[in-house]
């Protein structure tokens, strides 16, 4: 084992949020951070630079981890995709690159819940300060942020369409989903410039990688926390299968994403007692809800297909059409290759007496289809809707099968699970429908292909959201933030019991926000490294 040389902080994954973090506590010059990421490859990624991307890296192993989940009753029994991304900007270099922040109630309730310093009133300056966007309210928006984030354009002819159906069914435009209110229907605001994805790879890290004070070190794959007693005091990782150590003077900083944080506590002994020694790992620190509480927006695809021609985009990825893209794309940065699947989003609530949505439909303006383990854009004309219910209640699991680093953790989610989930996920189908027979979108609309209109009883519904729904990749709550039993880090994210460990990224989120998970995770790394230096600073006044 080499000996590395000693940091002040080691940050675990330069995903979403670890990227921000190293990125904020190598700013001043003051302090030494070592940053681990187990991906090799970098923003300089050809597909993770082209927004069309997103559907060749999702299930490259290059570049994500490729998980799986166990079957169980709410998938049908089936293992659902659970991609996440492994390189420079985690997953924010291989997503969907929508960005929404969730409603104001989302960070209120993990305040209510007993996490000071999490109210929207709190965090909503963090929001502002690292976005830089141009539309919306001045109180509200950021303009000078280093994450640049824009509107996506509304150039496909079915959206108007779909705009105009949706007013008729009670959901007026919204020129800004992360405004004011999220109801109604609005472009997506996307981590989109130029042409080209903003991961934070891009904007925290690109920009810095001339500090000598930050260290980066890719292909290191963290196995292990060093504890020393109740203290971590730095990391065992493998370059090559060549086992390093570093060591933090200050503070260790995971940020390795809602699967791998709670796995890599629990290979460092942290964790439920009995479920480590039957992995052959003996504990260190007994903290019942490290893996617990995974939450995840269950997404089943609504599909129909489009009568009328060059409505979607499936006419524009093939043959000549889809060469004069590539050559828009080449010489421009616009067109089909530069823009996000999903441009357009409806928020809405599925009942009477909710204050606000509790459901959203992604609408995707085409068709996709499985070749071999490849997504590709169907030749059929045609659009997907991606529904979800906005704050799902059922929690699953995640823990490690054995004592190996390189043995992928059992993934339980337990969809549908509760009464909640069940009928808000049918509401959620219906009002797809609704969508697709009201004018002027019903003139144009064809088959509905899934779930297919023989389908109509909630029984019948539901055994085909089991059987085919995905994920759309928002796993949240492994390593919860909170004051409970099963919370596994205090309102600063400093894990219960340790001293210098913290958690941050998308697993300490108490409960799922309304709607796409980046931005809270970007917002979270924020928080975590503004907490980090007041607690420097704090030191250094007290000494
Ligand atoms: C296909 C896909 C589409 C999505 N679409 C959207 C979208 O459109 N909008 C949106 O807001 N959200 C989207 N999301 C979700 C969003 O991207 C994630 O919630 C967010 O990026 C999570 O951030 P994180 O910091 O928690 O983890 P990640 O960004 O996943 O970062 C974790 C990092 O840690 C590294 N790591 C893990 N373990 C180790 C280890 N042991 N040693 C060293 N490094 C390690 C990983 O390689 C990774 O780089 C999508 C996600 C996916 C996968």
């Amino acid at each position: 084992m080499t000996d590395n040389a000693a940091y002040d902080y080691i940050v675990v994954g330069a995903g979403s949020a670890g990227a921000v973090v190293a990125s904020r506590l190598s700013e001043s010059g003051a302090y030494r951070v070592l940053l681990l990421e187990a991906g090799t490859k970098g923003s300089n990624h050809f597909w993770a630079r082209v927004p069309v991307g997103t559907s060749k890296m999702i299930d490259d192993p290059a570049v994500n981890w490729c998980y799986k989940s166990e079957p169980d009753e709410g998938s049908g029994g089936r293992r659902i995709d659970v991609p996440r991304g492994k390189m420079m900007g985690g997953s924010s270099s291989i997503n969907g690159m929508v960005y929404m922040r969730g409603q104001a109630q989302d960070y209120d309730h993990w305040a209510q819940l007993g996490n000071r310093g999490w109210s929207f009133q709190d965090v909503l300056p963090i929001f502002r300060r690292m976005e830089r966007y141009d539309g919306g309210s001045d109180k509200l928006r950021g303009r000078n942020g280093l994450l640049r984030v824009t509107d996506t354009p509304r150039k496909v002819p079915l959206l108007e369409k779909i705009i105009a159906a949706a007013g008729r069914i009670g959901l007026p435009f919204n020129p800004d989903l992360n405004g004011e209110t999220q109801e109604g229907i609005g472009m997506s605001q996307v981590t989109i410039s130029g042409g080209k994805r903003q991961s934070t790879a891009v904007c925290y890290l690109d920009p810095v990688r001339g500090r000598p004070n930050l260290i980066i070190e890719q292909g290191a794959m963290a196995e292990a926390l060093i504890l020393e007693g109740k203290r971590c005091v730095g990391v065992r990782y493998s370059v090559n299968g060549v086992a390093r150590q570093a060591r933090a003077a200050r503070e260790v900083i995971v940020c390795g994403g809602s699967i791998n944080s709670p796995k890599l506590l629990e290979l460092s002994g942290i964790g439920q007692g009995a479920l480590l020694r039957s992995r052959g790992i003996t504990p260190v620190h007994e903290l019942p809800g490290v893996g617990e509480n995974l939450r995840d927006h269950y997404s089943p695809r609504i599909k129909f297909a489009i009568k009328e021609r060059n409505l979607t985009f499936n006419d524009n990825a093939r043959g000549w059409r889809l060469a004069r893209e590539a050559l828009k794309y080449a010489l421009f940065g616009t067109g089909f290759l530069a823009s996000t699947a999903v441009p357009v989003r409806i928020y809405f609530r599925t009942r009477e007496g909710l204050e606000t949505p509790d459901a959203t439909i992604s609408i995707l303006p085409f068709l996709y289809e499985m070749v071999g383990r490849q997504r590709r854009v169907a030749k059929r004309q045609g659009i997907t809707m991606n529904a979800n219910v906005l704050r799902s209640e059922s929690t699953g699991s995640i823990h490690i099968k054995s004592a190996d680093p390189a043995e992928p953790p059992a993934i339980r989610f337990n969809f549908l699970s509760t009464e909640h989930d069940r009928t808000g996920i049918l509401a959620v189908i219906r009002k797809g429908r609704e969508l697709m027979a009201t004018s002027p979108l019903k003139e144009v609309t064809g088959e509905e292909i899934a779930p297919g209109a023989r389908l109509q009883s909630d029984e019948e519904l539901l055994d085909w959201v089991r059987n085919n729904a995905e994920t759309t990749y928002h796993p949240v709550g492994t390593c919860k933030m909170g004051s409970d039993p099963l919370a596994v880090v205090d309102s600063e994210l400093r894990v219960h019991g340790i001293e210098g460990l913290r958690v941050a990224d998308a697993s300490i989120m108490p409960t799922l926000t309304s709607g796409n998970t980046n931005a809270p995770a970007i917002m979270i790394g924020e928080k975590c490294a503004e907490m980090v230096l007041a607690t420097a600073t704090a030191r250094k006044a007290a000494a």
